[in-house]
């Protein structure tokens, strides 16, 4: 998929193969946590010996050695080696921030995008050609429905099929094999707090060979699709990551091979409807990040005192920490240690 630019890898840390979690138990629960991942995490410093990287704020590059500018547009030296073409193909800021949400979701990779819609339609524009098949969750952000509905029957002969996605035997039903690419679903679902069955939804997908593409929106910290068997995991960075309701932005974590393509020269949906983010943005964003479980714990600790407080007052409350909620066992064994179900609940008036 990643054709020329496969040796260009936007892998998360190269000081940590993949292979390094299967050798030892303890080791491999360690990296499981979130947090524990951004602990790990290839830490840059600033151009003069900053604690902080510096702002990488030029969009183009010098090349020194005039050789070296056709062996970067063949593939062959790119940012593992600190070569950067242009900045709306990459830029080393950004490379930072996506290494941070790489190692949120536990994937080999991640590209940060200048929105979470943007993020949701380059993966599922690269992942589908005309003439394909989705099958999705009928609970989902609203941007996300219109985006499957209308915009990419329309403009791209993409067609969906909408299901209840706590019922496997529709979904199983739903896929046409050969014609479907993607399973689309979220963790927990914007606004109706449905949780998914991300370990099922996965043995169901891959066993007809479809990418199970996650949106983690809502649970970030709480839940880790990938760590769970998601292929692709895509944020609204403008919701509890960025945490201050002041910032636009997305991502798309997922398999090395995959974000390569996306950035790929000649095909890359990344590269080519230009979707990239800010370096400034970028800066912001990654000092926001390591701060993220602890506000996530605070979020989901509220909530839940919230919820009791309104279910004893005799409002009816939709909260998935709730043991009420019919997908409370559910998110309680899929959850992550210690973050909690989320900040979100609603409130039936
Ligand atoms: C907000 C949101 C989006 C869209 O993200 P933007 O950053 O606003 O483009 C996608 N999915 C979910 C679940 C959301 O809440």
């Amino acid at each position: 998929m990643a054709g020329k630019s496969e040796q260009n890898a936007v892998v998360l840390d190269k000081q940590r193969p993949a292979n390094v979690a299967q050798k030892s138990m303890k080791h491999h629960l360690i990296l499981e946590d979130p947090a524990a991942a951004f602990a790990n995490v290839r830490h840059e410093f600033g151009e003069h010996g900053g604690v902080n990287m510096s702002i990488e704020a030029s969009i183009t590059f010098t090349v020194m050695e005039p050789e070296n500018l056709s062996r970067m547009f063949a593939g062959e030296l790119g940012p593992d080696r600190d070569f950067f073409i242009y900045s709306r193909h990459l830029n080393p800021t950004v490379l930072n921030l996506s290494r941070l949400l790489a190692a949120l979701e536990g994937t080999e990779a991640a590209y940060c995008t200048s929105s979470g819609m943007s993020a949701i339609s380059s993966v599922l524009l690269q992942l589908c050609s005309s003439g394909d098949h989705i099958v999705a969750s009928r609970s989902l952000y609203g941007g996300t429905y219109a985006l499957l509905t209308h915009f990419l029957p329309k403009a791209c002969n993409i067609t969906t099929s909408f299901v209840d996605i706590r019922d496997l035997n529709m979904v199983e039903e739903a896929i046409a094999e050969g014609r479907t690419k993607v399973l689309y679903f979220e963790s927990i679902s914007n606004p109706t707090l449905m949780v998914s069955d991300i370990l099922a939804l996965c043995r169901i997908a891959h066993s007809k060979g479809v990418t199970v593409v996650v949106d983690n929106t809502f649970a970030p910290m709480v839940l880790s699709p990938a760590r769970l068997g998601a292929d692709v995991v895509v944020h609204s960075i403008s919701k509890y990551i960025s945490g201050a309701a002041d910032v636009i932005a997305g991502a798309v974590c997922g398999p090395a091979s995959l974000i390569n393509s996306m950035m790929d020269l000649r095909e890359g949906a990344l590269m080519l409807l230009g979707p990239t983010m800010n370096a400034k943005i970028a800066f912001e964003l990654s000092e926001r990040l390591p701060h993220l479980g602890l506000r996530m714990k605070v979020h989901s600790n509220r909530a839940l005192v919230f919820a009791t407080r309104m279910t004893k007052l005799g409002i009816k409350v939709i909260y998935p920490g709730l043991e009420n909620h019919p997908d409370h066992g559910l998110l309680k064994s899929l959850a992550n240690k210690d973050y909690g179900y989320g900040g979100n609940g609603d409130f039936v008036c």
